[in-house]
């Protein structure tokens, strides 16, 4: 069976002269792939009807699904909506649920309803609504000979919203009988090239309804098997079987067996395991702290991160000794180990994570190289520590920092970490 083709169209001035950049049709491109449809263009137009037209003709002609988003908001500039009621001839007409959203909306708000805002829920009486519980234009499903066309709001967290809850379920129904599941694993600390040459034989023996992907990030590689089936209880037992083979294979680098961020694997180890957390940041100023704390419960495990840019905050707060300063400075083994050792006792916490370094793109000295990290990860008995060299600007080395610091934390955690290593 070949997979679905589908065609992604972004409408909006903005896009085109880059003030916006366009994240909405790689979202949608990525989960439509989750489903086994192949996306085989993305378009860019503005807020031009010719170019909507010729754009929809266009992908029409070759896609059997388009995806639209942006233009559909009360403004002149926004005519994605009367348009697609001309192109597939139907008829404007109020939408009873849309209404009552809007003016639901519009009273939690405190805002009167206008006479303008009615426009707001007129649809074309040819499409299907699909709902938009954050915003107030809804996404429209429009069936034309055997091709479906979605027109989603250009704001990303609605068009997620509509996909997730509306547009998703309505596609898998209705270009797939079978079942469709995933089984994920999470591994860090070795890369792709390895992974495939451990699992070399596991993966050439997968069924053909059984596919495997490989999804790498800092530090971290997940593998996602993807399977289709009629039968969806034996298709899940399938997927489980390899699922542990692969895992069973990898067992020293696995760290989560269902797709979820790092920050919420190291929340379930301090949860499951009753522990204590705190950080000490100075070259991330506290970016490791925000990802910690994106998890729902964090308040269980996490007890606080101080951020200590400046020396005299490492010496006054975290107690680093003035003399370990002068003589190493402040990115240096020497430095970092008394941090977290610092953060350990002023947390009042089981486990401490400092970090110190110089994320360019200028050292203020040359007390080491720009680029450089110190990491450190202790409890009550031991101290880990580890130096980085990041040759990224500023924003990508604090990204890097903050990955690489979570994995170091959950090497430690789960004692993976060899004594010292260096890269
Ligand atoms: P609304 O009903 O809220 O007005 P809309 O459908 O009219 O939504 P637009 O006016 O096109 O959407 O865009 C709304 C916002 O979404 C803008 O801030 C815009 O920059 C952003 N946006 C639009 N298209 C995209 C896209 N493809 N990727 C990311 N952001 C986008
Ligand atoms: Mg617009």
């Amino acid at each position: 069976m070949s997979n679905i083709a589908a065609a992604i169209i972004t409408i909006g001035d903005e896009l085109l002269i880059g003030q916006t950049i366009d994240t909405n049709s790689a979202w949608i491109a990525q989960h439509l792939n989750e489903l086994g449809i192949d996306v085989l263009r993305r378009v860019a137009v503005g807020d031009d009807r010719n170019a909507i037209l010729t754009a929809l003709d266009t992908e029409l002609a070759n896609a059997e699904l388009v995806i639209i988003t942006g233009g559909l908001g009360p403004t002149a500039d926004d005519i994605t909506k009367p348009l697609l009621n001309e192109y597939f001839g139907g008829k404007m007409v109020v939408n009873e649920s849309v209404l009552e959203h809007l003016k639901d909306r519009f009273l939690k708000h405190n805002r009167p309803f206008l006479e303008r805002n009615l426009k707001q829920a007129e649809v074309p009486d040819n499409c299907t609504i699909l709902f938009n519980k954050y915003g107030t234009a809804p996404g429209m499903w429009f069936n034309k000979q055997d091709k479906v066309i979605i027109s989603l709001p250009g704001v990303p967290f609605e068009m997620v919203s509509i996909m997730e809850n509306e547009a998703l379920p309505k596609l898998r129904e209705r270009f797939f009988s079978d079942a469709l599941l995933h089984r994920s694993i999470v591994t860090a600390g070795e890369g792709e090239s390895f992974i495939a040459e451990a699992i070399k034989d596991i993966e050439e023996a997968l069924p053909a309804h059984i596919k495997l992907a490989y999804l790498p990030g800092a530090g971290m590689v997940k593998l996602r098997l993807t399977g289709r089936g009629k039968d969806s209880i034996k298709l899940a037992a399938e997927l489980d079987a390899k699922q542990k083979d692969v895992a069973k294979r990898l067992e020293n680098i696995v760290v989560a067996m269902e797709d979820i961020p790092m920050q919420q694997i190291l929340g379930r180890w301090f949860t499951s395991h009753n522990a204590t957390f705190g950080l000490a940041e100075s070259c991330t100023g506290g970016y490791i702290s925000h990802y910690i704390t994106q998890v729902a419960g964090a308040s269980n495990y996490f007890n606080g991160g101080i951020v200590c840019y400046q020396d005299e905050l490492k010496e006054k707060i975290l107690g680093v000794k003035k003399e370990t300063l002068e003589q190493y400075h402040a990115v240096s083994e020497q430095t970092v180990t008394e941090m977290a050792q610092g953060a350990l006792r002023v947390l009042h916490v089981d486990y401490a994570f400092a970090i110190t370094g110089l994320l360019g793109p200028a050292a203020p000295d040359d007390s080491a190289p720009v680029g450089t990290v110190w990491m450190a990860v202790a409890n009550k008995d031991t101290v880990k520590t580890k130096m980085f060299h990041f040759p990224y600007d500023r924003e990508r080395n604090k990204e890097m920092a903050a990955s690489m610091g979570m994995l170091m934390i959950l090497k430690f955690l789960t004692a993976t970490l060899t004594p010292n290593p260096s890269r």
